[in-house]
């Protein structure tokens, strides 16, 4: 690093920014800014704000946990096939591996909530 001319020392600015906020980002930094702006005013007043912002900052870590076990779910169901031969054609989310005496079948965790053939309303045990 040039330290004689203070050349190096410099970043330029778009390396220093990532080029995407996520609304997370755009979010905290907005916190960040009225916490500064505050900060210039002080006033008694600045404590009841600061919890504010506290609450606000609880609040968006529970956002971001909700968002992010949400992704997940949605990675989850991304990732299995949308349509297989032997998939339960109720739920579609498991295999079809409960057979009914109709011949019709099911995933076993429908089968369970199942008192009847869902196509044919025969009866089950
Ligand atoms: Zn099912
Ligand atoms: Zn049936």
């Amino acid at each position: 690093m040039d330290r004689g001319t203070g050349e190096g020392l410099k970043t330029p600015k778009a390396a220093r920014l990532p080029k995407y906020l996520t609304l997370t980002e755009v979010i905290k930094r907005k916190v960040d800014a009225g916490e500064r702006a505050i900060l210039d005013f002080y006033d008694p007043r600045i404590e009841e704000v600061r919890e504010r912002i506290r609450d606000m900052q609880e609040e968006l870590r529970e956002l971001e946990a909700e968002r992010d076990q949400s992704l997940d779910s949605l990675r989850q169901a991304n990732a299995r096939p949308l349509y297989t031969d032997d998939m339960c054609q109720i739920c579609w989310m498991g295999p079809a591996s409960e057979s009914l005496p109709c011949s019709h079948s099911m995933c076993s965790e429908c089968r369970h909530k199942l008192t009847s053939c869902p196509w044919d309303r025969r009866p089950l045990l």
